[in-house]
């Protein structure tokens, strides 16, 4: 093959969910470009967006406290809530989309629905919780959200959060039954089929080891075929570096300016997994708790109903730890890999401000079996030791950043696009709120990467989209439509389970 044949419009580098979105969004915009995919596993959706290595939670801010801080006068802030739940609002419209055009099949196998429940069970706690629910109950965003420190009540909720209680103990949560439970594996994987079928060429066991850019002004990437072990190189106009974790390497390689002076910080986790089909039955919600002092908020404890492979299940966690790895089939050298004479300074002042959080998730490494049935049993007071085994989860890089407001290397909790000026090639970094926000993030791709054809793709991107651009608050009648559109298309009108 000479090397003409090898040069594409579009590489695509890792597949998971935000390449399989970028993807699905590239081919029904610009149905005739090419596209290749290198990805270094066996399968897509293997890595962070497998099932088994994320929460599944459709954020939309419904359950999860940290998107709704107490201000130093004591109110809520709910701007970032409103954000969060607009993102994913983008999300359900084009999964919507996807499989209104039978693009994607059997909505059920990937999005259920799920009451997205907070539980607080301080006397300072309760009242937060009571405020925040007065603060976003009035908005239509968050319009049919319930509260309850009744235990008569919470009984009915979550019976086996309640048994065993004392009905003395302060205790309080808030209910959206219109949240849901998200396989991300799945849909990574529905997607690259789809891909698939529309001729994208897809490289699996194929390892991304260097990029560099070419005298005509694209990018060539050298390509390792894990399978037979040989070397090859391909080139393309445009390039999306969606390696996960391993997205600031890869980013790195480039030399591009905008990849200096960052640095990445590895979380991993580990979920409880619940082996008990009895107690399994007994549960029917995701419910979100409040982190921790000194816990990052991607460390917030949260007991969830999954359907993985079609079956429900329960999981408690996820645990943080520290690992020098920046994706769970990663390397022991990523983390010193990642250090450049560029960010070395941005790094060792992270580490100097971040000693808390580094001790406190070597800490959480550290945990027992017992240790964590301990704050597990905090969620469920009956939890029995043997109904619980470990799963490790996805890892999860958070980026390191020198920022005006807080100084050299300063830890950020969200996700950043990094793209060349030129917009020819663009990273992801960073996991928060993650998969769910995928196509708004990939939306951000195109915009800052195609902003001539963002023009002619505008309308197209409102026929699938149709809130893209649009504030759902200034728009509720338009939200209230969507709701219950994608409601129809995605199944999420199903009865819920009456407890026996
Ligand atoms: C514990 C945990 C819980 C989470 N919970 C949620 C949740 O409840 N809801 C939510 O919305 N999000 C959640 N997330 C975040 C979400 O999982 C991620 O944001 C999302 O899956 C990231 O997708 P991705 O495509 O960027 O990366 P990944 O899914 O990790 O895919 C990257 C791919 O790139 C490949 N790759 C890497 N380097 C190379 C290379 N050099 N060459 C070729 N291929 C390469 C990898 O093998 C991998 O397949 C969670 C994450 C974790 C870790």
């Amino acid at each position: 093959m000479n090397n003409s044949q090898k040069k594409t419009d579009v590489i695509l580098i890792g597949a998971g969910i935000m390449s399989a979105t970028l993807g699905s969004l590239l081919k029904e915009l610009a149905p005739d470009w090419t596209i290749k995919v290198f990805e270094k596993l066996d399968d897509a959706g293997e890595e962070s967006s497998n099932e088994w290595n994320n929460a599944g939670t459709g954020h939309s801010a419904l359950c999860e406290l940290n998107y709704t801080p107490e201000d130093s006068d004591g109110s809520i802030d709910i701007s970032k809530a409103i954000k969060i739940n607009e993102q994913f609002q983008l999300s359900r419209q084009f999964w919507s989309h996807l499989v209104k055009c039978n693009l994607i099949r059997n909505p059920r196998d990937f999005i259920r629905p799920i009451p997205h429940m907070s539980l607080v069970q301080t006397e300072s706690d309760v009242a937060f919780l009571k405020k925040r629910f007065e603060a976003l109950s009035g908005n239509p965003l968050f319009q049919g959200m319930e509260f309850s420190d009744d235990p008569e009540k919470l009984k009915d909720w979550i019976p086996l959060i309640m048994e065993g209680r004392s009905s003395k103990e302060p205790i309080a949560a808030t209910k959206m039954d219109s949240g849901t439970d998200v396989n991300f594996g799945a849909l990574t994987r529905m997607m690259f089929d789809h891909l698939k079928d529309k001729g994208v060429e897809i490289n699996y066991r194929h390892r991304v080891d260097d990029i560099k850019r070419t005298d005509d002004g694209s990018w060539e990437v050298k390509v390792s075929d894990l399978g037979s072990g040989k070397n090859d190189c391909h080139s393309a106009k445009f390039i999306f570096i969606g390696g996960g974790g391993s997205s600031l390497l890869l980013l790195q390689k480039t030399g591009i300016p905008e990849s200096k002076h960052i640095g990445g910080f590895p979380v991993s986790g580990l979920f409880m997994v619940c082996n008990n089909p009895k107690v399994v039955a007994r549960h029917h919600a995701k419910v979100y708790g409040k982190a921790k002092v000194g816990a990052p908020p991607m460390s917030v404890p949260h007991l969830d109903t999954r359907y993985i492979d079609n079956k429900e299940t329960l999981l408690f966690g996820p645990f943080a730890g520290f690992s020098p790895k920046f994706l769970k089939t990663g390397s022991n050298f990523d983390l010193i890999d990642s250090v450049k004479p560029n960010n070395v300074f941005t790094m060792l002042a992270a580490g100097v401000k971040e000693r808390a959080l580094t001790k406190y998730l070597i800490q959480q490494v550290m945990l027992s079996h017992e240790q964590r049935m301990e704050l597990l049993r905090e969620f469920i007071p009956t939890a029995k030791s043997e109904d619980w085994d470990i799963a490790q989860s996805g890892t999860r890089v958070q980026v390191i950043k020198d920022t005006q407001t807080s100084g050299k290397g300063t830890l950020q909790f969200g996700t950043e696009v990094i793209c060349a000026s030129d917009g020819s090639i663009a990273a992801l970094l960073g996991a928060s709120p993650g998969a769910s926000t995928a196509v708004y993030v990939m939306l951000e791709v195109l915009e800052k990467c195609f902003p001539e054809q963002m023009k002619a793709w505008e309308s197209k991107i409102k026929e699938m989209i149709p809130t893209f651009g649009v504030s759902l608050l200034e728009n509720v009648a338009l939200f209230q439509e969507i709701q219950t559109t994608t409601a129809q298309t995605l199944g999420l009108n199903e009865k819920k389970p009456v407890f026996s």
